[in-house]
């Protein structure tokens, strides 16, 4: 076999230099894929996942693959520096120009920290079907990983609505872990 010298450098490569990609590199293509792109990549991966480590890990890999993508998101896109509402809606705006999702904050207790969320038109699971199985695992370490940067503090995040159980919006618990 050939020597590959790139290879043999064995940089460990991570997050942050995959998005650092020139948008120009794809000068007629643009920066967007339709969802159908996305969703094959997200559902593809969800079930060789599930097919080779069952469904309660790939959800596991899903929701950690998540806090990844949220403290990039974090670092990245948003002020941290600013008071809880402005933080909030700051977050719900990067969102929606992602398009990510609209983004809903129910309810909040300033005591405890705890907070209900729903972002509706998500990108992970609007328009499904019934599937009876909540599938946004990913948002629920996205969400939380953003809470926890935000706030010093380990949240987790559970969906307890979605789109794939019937309901017209994710709906997100989120809370302090100590
Ligand atoms: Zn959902």
């Amino acid at each position: 076999m050939k020597d590959n010298v790139f290879l043999e450098d064995q940089k460990k490569f991570g997050l942050a230099d995959y998005m650092n990609f020139d948008i120009n590199g794809r000068e007629h293509m643009g920066s967007t894929v339709p969802l159908a792109v996305y969703r094959l990549l997200e559902y593809s991966v969800r079930e060789e996942l599930t097919e080779r480590f069952g469904r309660e890990i790939q959800a596991d890999i899903f929701r950690c693959a998540g806090r990844r993508a949220g403290r990039f998101f974090a670092e990245t896109m948003l002020d941290m520096t600013l008071s809880y509402h402005a933080f909030m809606a700051q977050l719900q705006a990067q969102m929606a120009e992602m398009k990510i999702g609209v983004l809903r904050i129910e309810k909040y207790e300033e005591k405890t920290g705890k907070m209900v969320l729903t972002v509706s038109e998500d990108a992970d699971c609007s328009g499904l079907p019934l599937l009876g199985e909540y599938v946004c695992n990913f948002d629920e370490g996205f969400i939380a990983e953003i809470l926890s940067i935000y706030t010093g503090k380990y949240y987790i995040a559970e969906e307890v609505d979605c789109w794939a159980t019937g309901d017209r919006v994710c709906r997100f618990c989120a809370e302090i872990k100590e």
